[in-house]
């Protein structure tokens, strides 16, 4: 799954834009919006289960077993209980 150090050539660039959740694939993988390495599973669960529909491009649509929402708040849970002590007051310096 380490692709990084492939060398990316305008010319052979090609890009496809899900119409419905506006993922995006280059050369056929799925970038985030942010240009990280994307996960289609991950995009699956996070989005096109829940929105994609016939548009939608992600071959992993209806795949389980990507991140999910419930999971991203089960992390924020986590961050939650790490500072609510009181004592890293992080927000307040
Ligand atoms: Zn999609």
């Amino acid at each position: 799954m380490d692709n990084n150090e492939r060398e990316f050539s305008d010319l052979s660039m090609s890009r496809a834009e899900c119409p419905k959740c506006g993922a995006v694939w280059m050369n056929g993988e799925h970038y985030w919006a942010t240009g990280v390495k994307g996960n289609e599973t991950d995009l699956a669960g996070l989005v096109c289960n829940k929105l994609g529909d016939f548009q939608c491009i992600n071959p992993k649509k209806g795949a389980e077993g990507g991140d999910t929402w419930k999971k991203r708040m089960e992390d924020l849970d986590k961050f939650g209980e790490k500072y609510e002590d009181g004592e890293s007051q992080w927000w307040n310096k």
